[in-house]
């Protein structure tokens, strides 16, 4: 067994996720030893009074039945970090319902991406390795701790049926062919969102190492308006979420596009580092993300981009990474870090020009994992579902340390779909001419690192500066979510057993598969 059940108790925490599936190599689930202690382990990271007020603080979500009985605390019973000897605590943090939502037909964002991936991770039985939480949706409060408060109203209101009311507003809330108003958006914004804040919290309480959410990483969003297909910045509320306990967080960014309104947020600050690897000509969308944006103020020198050409390959990538990333993760010394696994960077990806394998893509995310560093990783763009699908089921099994059989489970809902393969690595390279150089990737690389000599000198952070108020959510609003939870957790064995069927929906849905 991976994990050693050290108690089966309350933890205080402001969260009110549960587990939809209680992990079976858990054994006895259902116990409570009291003669342990209630709060959970504090990582030596970070400051203990921060983290002793908030966990005294009693208005947080303490008494809804699902959280006071299921909510799990584990130690690894081995933690080497850096070595293969590191076993993190992994969750995975999934509502199904985030999958159901439509852009629009001709669309290339395909929500139901999310469904396939969920599919191939439970056939694979990745689930067993995992614990798996159904996050609720994050509340007005919570999309409001960066986002504007009149956007985010807009998007609350506004629907397919009365969008003709907000004329002007549309304009001024680029809305559009790339963020169109479709039904149900601002539901499927607070379920993405609610799933990020749910993995940044389990990684602050230290009941996770690494937090896993497909559905998040929508990196274009501002604070202001959409962008990019992305609506509410998930990474950025994640990321201002683990600053109040850590003082300096990593954003590692591998999606064909430049990771701008993540970027944009953290500019002028050196509390947060971002790294971005996408493509860039000036033209292609965002059309930001050259060498030269470094960072504004106390913030120069905490921003790094990597603007690749067309049909980079493998070995050119995951080197570049790698040289690039170490000397960061060294330097910086971030003591939580967001990885950005955006699947457009895959060859044949339909709005994509490189030409990088599952594998490949994968390693980069392996080699993170291997500094042993809290990490919560968040999906992307992506726009050929069943390739999204196999890689970050591929990356959930790099996170939990599987060995998976290429070829996919007979078991597989639509498995008919990843014809004629059935593999879970098709060859995606090889079709688009590599227009960077060694040369130039030499020059970008020395350019870059060149950068970091700045970075020596880690900032360190006075925590007692950072409110212990996690959420800033009203007693009648904690209240209902609880009275909501408590209601629907009567409902929850059925909608296990549902998770693990091809719903009516799914059928149906089954005709836009071929993209
Ligand atoms: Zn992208």
């Amino acid at each position: 067994m991976r994990l050693k059940i050290v108690q089966r108790t309350f933890v205080k925490q402001t969260d009110v996720s549960y587990l939809t599936h209680h992990n079976p190599k858990h054994t006895n689930p259902h116990q409570i030893d009291k003669t342990t202690s209630t709060k959970p382990q504090i990582p030596i990271t970070r400051n203990s009074s921060i983290m002793s007020s908030w966990l005294d603080d009693d208005s947080t979500f303490s008494t809804d039945r699902k959280t006071l009985s299921q909510t799990p605390y584990y130690e690894p019973t081995a933690k080497e970090f850096g070595g293969s000897g590191y076993t993190p605590r992994v969750s995975y943090h999934y509502n199904p319902d985030v999958s159901r939502y439509h852009y629009g037909v001709r669309h290339p964002m395909k929500p139901f991406r999310l469904m396939l991936t969920d599919h191939l991770v439970i056939s694979y039985k990745l689930y067993e390795q995992m614990d798996l939480y159904k996050p609720r949706k994050a509340t007005n409060e919570e999309l409001l701790e960066f986002h504007s408060d009149d956007y985010i109203k807009f998007l609350e209101s506004v629907t397919p049926d009365n969008v003709n009311k907000f004329a002007s507003s549309l304009k001024k809330f680029n809305i559009g062919d790339d963020c169109p108003v479709f039904d149900g958006m601002f539901d499927y914004c607070q379920l993405y969102a609610g799933a990020s804040l749910d993995a940044s919290r389990k990684l602050i309480n230290g009941m996770s190492d690494i937090a896993i959410n497909w559905s998040g990483g929508l990196h274009h969003a501002k604070k202001y308006e959409p962008s990019g297909f992305c609506y509410v910045n998930d990474i950025v509320l994640s990321i201002l979420n683990l600053l109040r306990v850590h003082p300096r967080v990593l954003y590692i960014d591998i999606d064909l596009h430049h990771g701008d309104g993540v970027q944009e947020a953290f500019y002028l600050t050196d509390r947060v580092m971002t790294v971005s690897f996408h493509k860039y000509n000036g033209e292609f969308f965002p059309g930001t993300g050259n060498y030269d944006e470094t960072g504004v103020g106390k913030g120069k020198h905490f921003a790094l981009n990597v603007p690749l050409q067309d049909g980079i390959d493998d070995e050119s990538y995951i080197r570049l990474f790698k040289s690039i990333i170490e000397p960061v993760i060294t330097t910086f010394r971030p003591t939580a870090i967001i990885q950005q696994c955006g699947a457009d960077s895959l060859g044949c990806d339909r709005l994509g020009t490189f030409n990088l394998n599952i594998r490949a893509h994968g390693e980069c995310v392996k080699f993170v994992k291997s500094f042993g560093i809290p990490m919560l990783v968040v999906g992307g763009g992506g726009y050929t579902p069943r390739n999204v699908s196999r890689l970050w089921c591929y990356e959930t099994s790099v996170m939990t340390g599987q060995q998976l059989n290429s070829k996919l489970p007979e078991s597989l809902p639509f498995r008919n779909f990843f014809q004629p393969d059935y593999s879970l690595h098709p060859n995606l390279g090889d079709r688009i001419d590599n227009k960077n150089s060694k040369k130039y990737l030499e020059n970008l690389k020395n350019t870059l690192l060149e950068n970091l000599r700045y970075l020596r000198g880690a900032p360190s952070v006075a925590m007692q500066e950072i409110p212990p108020d996690l959420q800033n959510i009203t007693n009648d609003e904690e209240q209902a979510i609880i009275d909501k939870l408590n209601r629907e957790s009567e409902l929850d064995d059925i909608e296990e057993e549902n998770r693990y069927w091809v719903t009516k929906k799914d059928e149906a849905r089954k005709g836009e598969l071929v993209d």
